[in-house]
Formats: C-alpha cells, sequence, structure tokens
C-alpha cells in the first residue's frame, strides 16, 4: 500500500515529512509503521496511534496518512482505497479499481484461493459465481424437485431473488432474503449443481446477475464461463488447471475440514462427472478463452499461483505492485 501510494502520486521517500498510521481499538497486534521501516524510509517521522472507538466504525481498519514536501494541488492526490474501505470513498479511486479479472477453471483447480489472495492485493472484490448456482442448486433441493426438470427449475430461477456480496473475502449469497452461505458446499448441492448450471434458463438469469457487476467494475470473477461468455472483454483473463487427482486431492482435504465424511474416490468419481456436465453442456461450457493465460497449478503452491498471476497482471497492464 505504502509503495503504491508513492508510485500514484509520484513522491520519493526523501519527499515525505512523516506518517501517521491510525488503527481500530480491535486491531491489537497491528505496527503498521515498520512497513515503511521495512522499505527503507528509516528517516521518516512514523507514529502508529489508535483511535477512539466510534460505534458503527469499519472494523479493523488502519488508516495511513502521508505528509509530504511536493507541489501538488489538492484535487491531484490520489487516495487509496482497499477491501472494506472502499466503500467509504468509492469517489476517491485508483483507475486499477475498474479492472475486471476472469478466473476459470474446474473444480480444485485452486481458483478461488488464488482469486481471494489477488482480490487483496489489487483491492479489488472477489465474487465466487459458482456460489450462485449452488444457491439456487440448494432452493431446488429443498422444493424437492427433481432435477430433471427443466421447465419447473427454470421457473424458479426466473423468480429466485439472489444478491450477492462479499464480506471479509468470502462470497456471502443471500437467496430471497435469506443468507445461505454455509450450506453451499453439502455434497448434495455438490452432486446437484451442475445439473442445474447446465439449463439456459438458469444460466441467462444468473449471467445477467454477473455481468451487472462486472460491468461496475473493480472486481475478480471466478467461475467456469467469465472470460470466455459472461464477460469476454474482461481486462485479465487466467484459465486455472490441475491433474485430476490433485484436485481431487485438494477438495477431499476441503471437504474433511469443514466435516463432511467422504473418501478420495467417491470426490474423484464426483469431480469427474462435474468436468464432464460443465465441459460437455450446450450453453457457456467450461473452456479456456483463446486469450486466457492458462496456467497448471498441480506441482505450484498458492502463493506461487498468485505470484504468476500477478506478474502477468503487473507486465501487461502496467498495474501498480501494492
Ligand atoms: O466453483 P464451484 O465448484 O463452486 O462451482 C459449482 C458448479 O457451478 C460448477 O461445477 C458448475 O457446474 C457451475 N458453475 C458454472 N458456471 C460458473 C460457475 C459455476 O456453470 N461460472
Amino acid at each position: 500500500m505504502l509503495t503504491a501510494l508513492q508510485e500514484a502520486n509520484g513522491f520519493t521517500p526523501e519527499d515525505i515529512a512523516s506518517i501517521i498510521f491510525t488503527v481500530t481499538p480491535d486491531l491489537r497486534s497491528a505496527f503498521p509503521a515498520q512497513a515503511a521501516r521495512e522499505l527503507g524510509w528509516t528517516e521518516v517521522a512514523l507514529l502508529d496511534a489508535q483511535e477512539i472507538p466510534v460505534e458503527g466504525a469499519l472494523p479493523r481498519c488502519i488508516r495511513v496518512l502521508i505528509l509530504v514536501n511536493i507541489d501538488r494541488p489538492q484535487k491531484e492526490i490520489k487516495h487509496l482505497y482497499l477491501e472494506e474501505a472502499q466503500k467509504l470513498r468509492p469517489d476517491l479511486a485508483f483507475s486499477h479499481r475498474r479492472l475486471v479479472v476472469a478466473i476459470d477453471g474446474p473444480a480444485g483447480s485452486g481458483k478461488s484461493t488464488v482469486a481471494r489472495a489477488l482480490a487483496r492485493e489489487l483491492g479489488l472484490r472477489y465474487i465466487d459465481t459458482g456460489a450462485m448456482y449452488r444457491a439456487l442448486t440448494l432452493k431446488i433441493l429443498d422444493l424437492g424437485l427433481p432435477l430433471e426438470d427443466e421447465e419447473a427449475i427454470t421457473s424458479v430461477a426466473e423468480e429466485t431473488r439472489l444478491e450477492v456480496l462479499e464480506r471479509e473475502g468470502k462470497t456471502r449469497v443471500i437467496l430471497d432474503g435469506h443468507d445461505v452461505t454455509e450450506d453451499l458446499r453439502s455434497p448434495a448441492v455438490n452432486a446437484g449443481v451442475s445439473l442445474v448450471a447446465q439449463y439456459p434458463g438458469v444460466r441467462a438469469k444468473l449471467v445477467a446477475l454477473q455481468r451487472e457487476m462486472a460491468a461496475e467494475g473493480g472486481v475478480i470473477l471466478d467461475g467456469r464461463d467469465i472470460g470466455s461468455y459472461v464477460w469476454p472483454k474482461a481486462d485479465f483473463k487466467f484459465y486455472l488447471s490441475a491433474a485430476p487427482e490433485e484436485r481431487a486431492r485438494r477438495r477431499l482435504k476441503e471437504l474433511l475440514a469443514s466435516g463432511h465424511e467422504i473418501t478420495l474416490p467417491e470426490v474423484q468419481k464426483q469431480l469427474a462427472q462435474r468436468d464432464s456436465l460443465d465441459t460437455r453442456r450446450a450453453v457457456a461450457p467450461l473452456v479456456a478463452a483463446p486469450d486466457a493465460a492458462v496456467i497448471d497449478t498441480s506441482d505450484l503452491r498458492p502463493e506461487e499461483v498468485l505470484e504468476r498471476l500477478l506478474g502477468i497482471i503487473r507486465e501487461e497492464g502496467n498495474v501498480r505492485p501494492d
């Protein structure tokens, strides 16, 4: 963040008179001034201070005020708002807030982990579009509709109210007014979602919502068809793949960690079924957009995948490193 502010405003460490950092009282172990020292800004006067508790204030927030000796009209000063803080002043924004990044790939390719980390790095919103298909599947299952009944499922999709929010890096889905986020990863939803997602009426409904979010900009969308169908004009498109055994191993770990009892062969079978439905469906199948950067994550740690993506974005897009 400090280097991004420096680059955006064109000052050098010598121009800085002092930096004041404040943290909200709910942050107990933050010494942001240390970051400035680590950048080698050792001659600068630094102050870390705790803010008074204010009801309704943004939680876990660090504010930074840099006092610099440069001749610059006030309106040219660039401010940086990251993550939740963007809501405070959506009008004061960096140009890369308008970016749209598409990350596609099959289940277990590491999309969501890297998309979340990338969103943090770039100060973008992160939206997991799979969660939207899962929410609708949950509703269909709760209604007891057969997953083969395309007509009934399509009309349920049309009348469903779906809101998608981001909170603390997680996509929360509000289905007909209820937050169903915690119910989206059950074995029943896993098994049914690709069947529901193949119906054109379902996709039309959810793709329209996804396009609204992409049109606002400043967002990373992860899914199956974002770069190829939902938003082909995304600024950056990535397609992550990984060997099926590795993807199954990752998914098994996640499922066991969240308390589901399942074996590796069962996970492998489910993933193979989902891959097959997702890649062979008639409308917007899982496919790498021709201009997507394809990355095989089988032998890469999440940090390494993130570095690759950031490298491509910075190189091609001339986006400032944060
Ligand atoms: O990403 P996740 O595994 O949560 O996605 C669940 C399912 O939702 C996928 O297997 C796919 O059938 C469907 N999906 C889709 N298009 C997207 C995102 C997800 O068809 N953009």
